[in-house]
């Protein structure tokens, strides 16, 4: 099993992209925090783990924007699983409108979630990777901040400052053991992507090279290499899952 006896937390986990990650993290042998907002997103989801690979997921919820909740959440992880090998920093949300438009609230809203979100967690696990000397940090990103995307400038901010607060964590800790990359996601079928009108998704597939969306799985799949051994010597990275969008 690639991930035994490793623990991973994976926010954002109760659906979509971060359920599928840590599906994929426990079919590989990893005990997984499921982190949502919602107990009974990531309660169903630690049952379908533990239905399937027993005993190794448990459910928590928290608000990732919350410092001080994030800091005790991560505490009790750590209590309930004794170590934390691997972060995936995915929870996310998206408030959309024109730049001119947008309101204070909505940037504020995505960027402390998006953001300020992963930051949380980061200063949550970090001392005990550094104390372990092994770690991996993986954050979901998006396509959107490399390229920007109209109608999505909290979105591509939050995004674009998610990749950078990435490299800064590799280079402080490359010396420790612990790697930090993102994977920017393209266009992925999940809730975020079910509200875009279809005009707008049949446009989107005309600009992927592969002319489709991905999956969550497709992610899972980068997360699940990023996170382990064979990945040991990439730092700092970004790697595009997008079906060719972005080249
Ligand atoms: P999703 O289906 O909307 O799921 C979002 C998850 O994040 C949910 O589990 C939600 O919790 C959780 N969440 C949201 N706000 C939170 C908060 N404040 N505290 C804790 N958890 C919170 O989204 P997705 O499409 O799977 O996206 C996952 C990540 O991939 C996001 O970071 C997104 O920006 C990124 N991404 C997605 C796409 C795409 O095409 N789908 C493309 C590029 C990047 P609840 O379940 O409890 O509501």
């Amino acid at each position: 099993m690639k991930f035994a006896n490793q623990v991973a937390i994976v926010t954002g986990a109760g659906r979509g992209i971060g359920r599928a990650i840590a599906m994929r993290l426990a079919s590989e042998g990893a005990r997984v925090a499921v982190v949502s907002r919602t107990e009974k997103n990531s309660e169903q989801v630690a049952e379908e783990i533990n239905a399937k690979f027993a005993g190794l997921a448990k459910g928590y919820a928290v608000d990732a924007a919350d410092h001080a909740a994030v800091q005790t959440l991560c505490e009790k992880i750590d209590g309930d699983f004794s170590r934390v090998d691997i972060l995936v920093n995915n929870a996310g949300i998206t408030r959309d409108g024109l730049s001119m438009r947008m309101s204070p609230e909505d940037w504020d809203a995505v960027m402390e979630t998006n953001l300020k979100g992963a930051f949380n967690f980061y200063q949550g696990v970090v001392r005990g990777m550094m104390k372990q000397r092994s770690g991996r940090i993986i954050n979901i990103a998006s396509v959107a901040g490399i390229m920007g995307n109209a109608g999505q400038a909290n979105y591509a901010a939050s995004k674009a400052g998610l990749i950078a607060f990435t490299k800064v964590v590799a280079r402080e800790l490359a010396t420790r053991g612990v790697t930090s990359n993102a994977v920017a996601p393209g266009f992925i079928t999940t809730d975020m992507t079910d509200v875009l009108p279809q005009g707008v998704k049949d446009e989107v597939v005309k600009q992927i090279p592969v002319k489709r969306f991905g999956a969550p799985e497709d992610i899972a799949s980068a997360v699940s290499f990023l996170a382990g051994a064979e990945a040991g010597y990439i730092t700092g990275q970004v790697l595009t899952v997008d079906g060719g969008l972005v080249m």
